[in-house]
C-alpha cells in the first residue's frame, strides 16, 4: 500500500524553508550503519521478533539493510517500526482545523481540491472564480472540511488494511525524494483468509471457512518488495518505455485513482514474482499475496478504472497505461483477472 501525504511544498517553498522542514529526522538507516561499523550487533531473527516486540525495529533496520544494502538509504528516509499504527496516523491525517485556520495550507489545501478529478478538467477561469469563492466564503470552509474528513477517512482505510506501507510528499514524484517505511505489528501476526467452499459435496450451497496462514519471513520479504517499488516509482518516477511516463513534470494529468492503479498493480506483480522466484507457488506466502492482489482488485477503487477503460473513459495516456498494466496481470497472474468479474 501506499499513501501521500498533503503537500506543505508550496507554502514551504515561498517562505524559503524547504531544506530545514523535512518532515523527519535523520535516516534510522544511516544510524545504524554507524553503528554496525562499530559493535557489528547480532543479526535478530524473524522468529525473534516476532516474540519479542521490542527487538523489532532493531529487526527491521538489519533486515531492510541486508535486503537492500545500499538502495535502502537510497529510497528511504527512515524506516520505522509502529506497532499499532499511531505513528503513521499521526504522520498522515490531516489536522482539519489547523489547516483551515492557516493561510498558507488553506491554500495548498484549495489548490489540491482543485486537482480533485471532479473539478481538474474545468476551465482556468472557472477553476479561478472558485479559488476566490473557497478562500472568501464561510459556506467554503464547510466543502473544504469534508474533503479533508473524507481524504482522511480513505488514509485511516489503507492504513487499517496495510502490513506496512510508505509515505511520500505526492508533488515530489520523480523528483528523488526519498520516502518513509511504516512495518506494523500485523506484519508480525498469522493471517486468517476467508475461502468460500461448497457445504457438503451433494450441496450446491456455500460456506466460507477461515484457513490461517502463518506470519513467516518470506512473507514480510515479498510484502517489503512491494513498498520498495512504490519507493522506487516515487524516486525516479516511472518509465515504461517512452510513451509510457509518469514523472514530476506529467503526474498532474493524471487522474489519482488511475495513478494508485497502476502503482499498486505494480507493486503486488512485484511481490507476487518475487515469491514465485524464491520460493515457489507453494509457499503460504503466495497464497497471502495472491488473495491480497485479487482483494485489492475487487475494491471498488480498481473496479471503477477497469470500467472508465472499457468505457473509454481514460484519456488516452491513461488508457495506453492501464492497458498495459492489465496486459503485465494477465501475462504474469492471469487468475487476478479470472477471481474478479469485471
Ligand atoms: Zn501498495
Amino acid at each position: 500500500m501506499n499513501l501521500e501525504q498533503l503537500s506543505r511544498r508550496e507554502f514551504l517553498v515561498g517562505t524559503g524553508a524547504l531544506a530545514a522542514a523535512e518532515p523527519f529526522p535523520t535516516t534510522a538507516i544511516a544510524a545504524d550503519n554507524r553503528k554496525s561499523k562499530k559493535s557489528a550487533p547480532r543479526q535478530i531473527s524473524f522468529k525473534e521478533a516476532q516474540a519479542d516486540i521490542s527487538l523489532r525495529q532493531q529487526y527491521i533496520n538489519q533486515f531492510v539493510t541486508k535486503e537492500f544494502e545500499n538502495d535502502a538509504s537510497k529510497y528511504f528516509q527512515d524506516i520505522i517500526y509502529d506497532h499499532d499504527k499511531s505513528m503513521v496516523a499521526k504522520a498522515s491525517v490531516t489536522d482539519i482545523s489547523k489547516v483551515l485556520g492557516d493561510p498558507a495550507e488553506l491554500e495548498v489545501t484549495i489548490n489540491h481540491y482543485l486537482n480533485d478529478p471532479q473539478f481538474r478538467k474545468l476551465p482556468e477561469q472557472e477553476k479561478d472564480a472558485m479559488r476566490i469563492r473557497l478562500r472568501a466564503s464561510e459556506e467554503a470552509r464547510d466543502e473544504l472540511k469534508k474533503y479533508l474528513e473524507l481524504r482522511n477517512k480513505k488514509k485511516l482505510e489503507v492504513i487499517s488494511k496495510s502490513a506496512a506501507l510508505v509515505l511520500h510528499y505526492s508533488d515530489r514524484w520523480g523528483m528523488q525524494a526519498k520516502s518513509t517505511l511504516y512495518v506494523f505489528g500485523d506484519a508480525f501476526k498469522d493471517i486468517v483468509l476467508r475461502a468460500n467452499v461448497p457445504k457438503s459435496l451433494t450441496q450446491q450451497e456455500q460456506i466460507t471457512i477461515p484457513i490461517k496462514y502463518p506470519s513467516t519471513e518470506e512473507l514480510l520479504r515479498s510484502r517489503l518488495q512491494h513498498e520498495y517499488t512504490h519507493a522506487q516509482d516515487k524516486f525516479h518516477g516511472i518509465t515504461i518505455n517512452r510513451e509510457l511516463t509518469i514523472s514530476g513534470s506529467n503526474v498532474n494529468d493524471f487522474d489519482p485513482a488511475v495513478l494508485v492503479f497502476v502503482e499498486e498493480t505494480r507493486g503486488y506483480l512485484r511481490q507476487i514474482e518475487f515469491i514465485r522466484e524464491k520460493f515457489g507457488t507453494a509457499h503460504s506466502a503466495y497464497a497471502v499475496s495472491f488473495k491480497a492482489f485479487i482483494d485489492h482488485m475487487s475494491e471498488e477503487e480498481s473496479r471503477s478504472i477497469i470500467s472508465r477503460f472499457k468505457g473509454g473513459k481514460l484519456t488516452p495516456h491513461e488508457e495506453r497505461f492501464v492497458r498495459y498494466q492489465i496486459d503485465q496481470i494477465s501475462a504474469k497472474t492471469p487468475q487476478v483477472l479470472r477471481f474478479v468479474q469485471y
